[in-house]
């Protein structure tokens, strides 16, 4: 096994520059005195901050590359000693961890000296509160204004008053964000975000469901690693452009037969967070035992079908209330089984995350009860996003080879 290798798509090379891209122009814009550097929580109102002109940097993208560095695990106690549990999520301990101790993978990879100072930071809590506490203490830190969205959580039906509240919160930010902007919200430029941004998340999902195809051109592995534009650089005309090259190399893939997993035998779904430390282990792991991991929650979430240019606020409120990690669990078990049966899974993997009860949805009978629904087995994991100490590899290993082969063929 220790010669396997993922096959590498050509197209990570221009995902590669883009990324560079992105991080050189956010550090650029941070010593500009005339432009103005937003953070954005992953699922927060990029396309409001993009059409107000700022430059908008995403810090659990900066968290989820200190853990596939490695490097996560060894900065968290910092954060940890200043009053931040352990139990809390690694990508906060992690990143305000690093910065305590004046570290960024952005400096091996790009020379920068840190992360861009930001101007305003922006949250919705519609994933968890922790990524409002994260923003905060940036936001002492610096003294600059926090701003944010307070969502619902556990949604069953979204409703008109969902909406209405959403997309009020987003108004209601607004001047706010114009002042430190220094210019008024041009509607027909937000809406040309949103419009960009529907496209990317089209372009996105095309991506994704290329894997429903047998044998799977991609896995859940790759996609972890190219999902980074439609997170970071969704709304910018750029991330269309790199995902029509995506989608052109995985339909080659597709017409010539070309497997992600060479003698594919087994489709698997992934519940939960990467271990963002393991992506490569775990990959040649499944490669070995000949099955895909064909498809997953995590890389769907950045799918939002409802952005509409006609009605950007209520849109984007509609958009950030429909996402999976916002609703119930009735609605979250319907979720996973229609996903399984659209990309032909035979098993499910549940990360039990240690550090994100929110990406965890082992905990409340779900594999149980979708297991007897769908008859398909399941095994859960106990791990984590980014602190390393959570997860035992070899229990892992192990769980992941019993699975493969309980599933038989
Ligand atoms: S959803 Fe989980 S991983 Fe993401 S910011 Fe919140 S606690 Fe952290």
């Amino acid at each position: 096994m220790a010669d396997l290798k993922p096959k590498p798509l050509e197209s990570a090379k221009l995902m590669k520059k883009i990324m560079a891209d992105h991080f050189l122009e956010a550090d650029a814009a941070s010593k500009d005195p005339t432009r103005r550097v937003a953070w954005c929580t992953s699922v927060g109102p990029a396309e409001l901050l993009h059409a107000l002109g700022f430059v908008v940097y995403f810090p659990e993208n900066h968290a989820a590359m200190l853990g596939a560095t490695r490097q996560a695990t060894d900065y968290i106690p910092a954060a940890n000693a200043i009053g931040y549990s352990p139990d809390i999520c690694s990508y906060l301990t992690a990143d305000i961890g690093a910065f305590l101790k004046g570290k960024t993978p952005l400096q091996d990879a790009y020379k920068l000296e840190g992360v861009p100072r930001p101007d305003v930071l922006v949250y919705n809590t519609n994933q968890c509160r922790d990524v409002k506490d994260w923003f905060s203490w940036y936001g002492r830190h610096w003294g600059v204004p926090v701003l944010g969205v307070e969502s619902f959580r556990g949604v069953g039906a979204v409703t008109r008053e969902h909406i209405d509240s959403i997309a009020g919160q987003l108004r209601a930010i607004t001047p706010k964000l114009e002042a430190i902007a220094g210019r008024k919200l041009d509607i027909d430029r937000f809406r040309e975000v949103v419009r960009e941004s529907r496209e990317t998340s089209r372009l996105w999902r095309e991506t994704l469901e290329t894997a429903t195809h047998r044998p799977s051109p991609l896995t859940f592995f790759d996609g972890t690693i190219h999902m980074g534009p439609a997170v970071v650089l969704r709304g910018l005309p750029v991330a269309n452009e790199y995902y029509r090259a995506l989608l052109g190399e995985l339909s080659a893939r597709i017409e010539k037969g070309v497997a992600a997993v060479d003698g594919e035998r087994h489709r698997l779904y992934w519940d939960g967070m990467p271990v963002w430390g393991r992506l490569r282990e775990m990959a040649v792991q499944f490669l070995g035992l000949r099955t895909c991991v064909v498809a997953s929650t995590y890389c769907s979430s950045w799918i939002f079908d409802a952005l509409d240019p006609a009605e950007p606020f209520e849109s984007m409120a509609r958009a950030y209330t429909e996402l999976f990690i916002v609703r119930d669990d009735e609605y979250k078990q319907r979720y996973i089984r229609r996903m399984c049966e659209q990309f032909h899974c035979d098993g499910i993997i549940w990360h039990d995350a240690k550090t994100c009860p929110n990406n965890s949805n082992n905990r409340y009978g779900m594999p149980e009860r979708l297991a007897k629904e769908m008859g398909i087995p399941f095994v859960s994991f106990n791990g984590d996003l980014n602190d390393l100490r959570c997860i035992s590899d070899e229990q892992v290993r192990t769980q992941f080879e019993a699975f493969v082969e309980q599933l038989g063929g």
